[in-house]
């Protein structure tokens, strides 16, 4: 995944500009130049279908400088939206607790209509590309991303076992070959690709699939490694 230079733009939609384009400037970190980038703050895949895999090869988030050609990856409060698969993930990567907060908030002024797809979508906040094509990947797996996290948690754990020293910068979901396993990202850039057990998702379900229910919303949630501690913490 391409490197996520720092932000220097502004980025201000309004009340109702959520799903318009918003426009921002941006600095190019190689020659310095400005220019108004137009940003799309809405991916509906069911509308665009080849956009999926623009966004899963980062190349939706990057911008070319039309002065030096330098690639940039800019990252802004977007929604994926893939109506077939129920699924809208928005990805907040500023502050992404108290933009959500924010977000979920608007639900009030939601119209039925809306409030209507919450409770049959999965929806979910990430807080970069990263995780968003986790997400995506999690769904094309036909796997649920709760359970997912949980197995991460299991799996991840296990590996610290066996390789203690390991820092680790980002753990992620993968399916490689037909097999899920955890694409572990060392700090030092290493990459290691871990395979689940056999049969251990399916135990997580068995094991936490009561309690995980019993959280069901109808807001965007994060569901990430701190959401993980939360079950895993109120289980015992
Ligand atoms: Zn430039």
């Amino acid at each position: 995944m391409s490197k996520e230079n720092e932000k220097e733009f502004n980025l201000t939609p309004g009340e109702n500009e959520r799903y318009k384009p918003v426009k921002a400037d941006l600095t190019c970190p190689k020659c310095g130049k400005t220019h108004t980038l137009t940003l799309r703050a809405c991916v509906n895949v069911s509308l665009h279908p080849e956009e999926k895999a623009q966004v899963l090869d980062g190349s939706f988030f990057q911008y070319k400088c039309p002065d030096c050609g330098e690639s940039i990856a800019v990252t802004y409060p977007c929604l994926y939206d893939d109506m077939g698969k129920a699924l809208m993930i928005y990805l907040l990567p500023d502050e992404t607790e108290v933009a959500l907060a924010k977000l979920n908030a608007q639900q009030e002024k939601w119209s039925d209509d809306m409030m209507k797809a919450a409770k049959v979508c999965t929806m979910r906040a990430v807080r970069s590309i990263n995780e968003l094509c986790e997400k995506i990947k999690i769904a094309d797996a036909d796997l649920d991303d709760r359970y997912v996290e949980i197995t991460k948690a299991f799996v991840f754990a296990q590996f610290l076992r066996q390789q203690p020293d390991f820092l680790a910068a980002q753990v992620l979901y993968d399916r490689q070959d037909g097999e899920d396993g955890l694409v572990i990202m060392g700090k030092d850039g290493k990459t290691l690709w871990v395979v689940w057990p056999e049969g251990l998702y399916d135990e997580v379900i068995n094991m936490f699939g009561d309690r995980v229910e019993s959280e069901k919303s109808t807001a965007y949630e994060l569901i990430d490694a701190n959401w993980t501690m939360k079950i895993l913490g109120s289980k015992s």
